[in-house]
């Protein structure tokens, strides 16, 4: 007997759900789950940001080390169904929540927003990583917004003749690994006219950013195509064939099919 028939003929207890978070999405799944009567949420973020808004249902902070030990969390907890609501370029963890839901056959579902799609206007270089971003910079521009990750910078460290505008959500405790740059401080979702004076601000001649997909953050992609700027697009990298949806609402009809 799977889990999933155990608990739904046990007929008491509600489902527990673990969502692998650290998105507006998964925020936005968790507020919906939370009201149910029939499910427990529980939120599970990496630990990234050092403060991050409140989060309905229950809430566990760091890493899991690693698939054997996500597979027992997941036994141990009694997690009846795994939804991976994080940042389609975390795929580690997305990796790591495919095999540890097989090896512990716990039902698992990818919520990922589809890619964002380039339209008229767009000028975008596709490259396959951070560091390809860094390699097709140089005679491009020399005043960058970085739109990437705080963890990915390391990467533009090589290029002085660059200067970048950082956005991060906390500020940072230490030194960049980037010779000239500033940081500025924000949480999305982000509208088209503050991007747009951010962009007139710094001189902006060209955007690095990952195709996160969602409205929250596509406002810069908006400007830089409303200015004529190139935009480095560092695409996707591949997640495992499985089950994905792009949506919350399709979360929730696929949980729901489940309960
Ligand atoms: P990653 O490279 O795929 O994961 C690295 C390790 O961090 C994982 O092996 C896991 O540690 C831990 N981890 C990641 N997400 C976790 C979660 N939701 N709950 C518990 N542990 C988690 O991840 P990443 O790219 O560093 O992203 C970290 C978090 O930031 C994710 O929650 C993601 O949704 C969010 N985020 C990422 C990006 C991005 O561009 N990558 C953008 C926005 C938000 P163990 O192996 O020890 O379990």
């Amino acid at each position: 007997m799977t889990k999933e028939t155990a608990h739904y003929q046990a007929g008491t207890k509600p489902r527990r759900i673990l969502l692998l978070g650290g998105t507006g999405d998964s925020r936005e799944l968790a507020e919906h789950l939370a009201s149910r009567d029939d499910v427990e949420v529980i939120s599970s973020l990496a630990g990234r940001t050092e403060q991050p808004a409140s989060l309905p249902g229950g809430l566990r902070v760091g890493g899991f080390g690693g698939v054997t030990a996500l597979a027992d969390y997941l036994t141990r907890e009694g997690i009846d169904l795994v939804v991976d609501a994080t940042h389609p370029y975390a795929a580690r963890i997305s990796a790591n929540a495919a095999a540890a839901c097989r090896d512990s056959g716990t039902p698992r579902l990818h919520l990922a927003r589809p890619p964002w799609r380039a339209t008229a206007g767009d000028r975008w270089i596709h490259v396959a990583d951070t560091k390809a971003a860094a390699e097709a910079l140089p005679g491009l521009a020399e005043r960058v917004f970085l739109a990437v990750g705080r963890g990915e910078l390391d990467a533009f460290a090589g290029l002085p003749g660059i200067w970048f505008l950082v956005r991060t959500v906390d500020s940072p405790r230490e030194k960049l690994p980037l010779e000239r740059y500033e940081v500025v401080l924000g949480r999305g979702p982000f509208e088209v006219n503050g991007e747009r004076a951010l962009f007139a601000l710094h001189g902006i001649q060209a955007l690095v950013t990952k195709n996160s997909g969602g409205e929250a953050t596509y406002a810069k992609i908006a400007v830089a195509r409303e200015l004529g700027l190139p935009v480095i697009m560092i695409d996707r990298p591949p997640h495992e064939a499985e089950e994905t949806v792009g949506t919350v609402e399709e979360a929730l009809r696929w949980i729901e099919g489940r309960l």
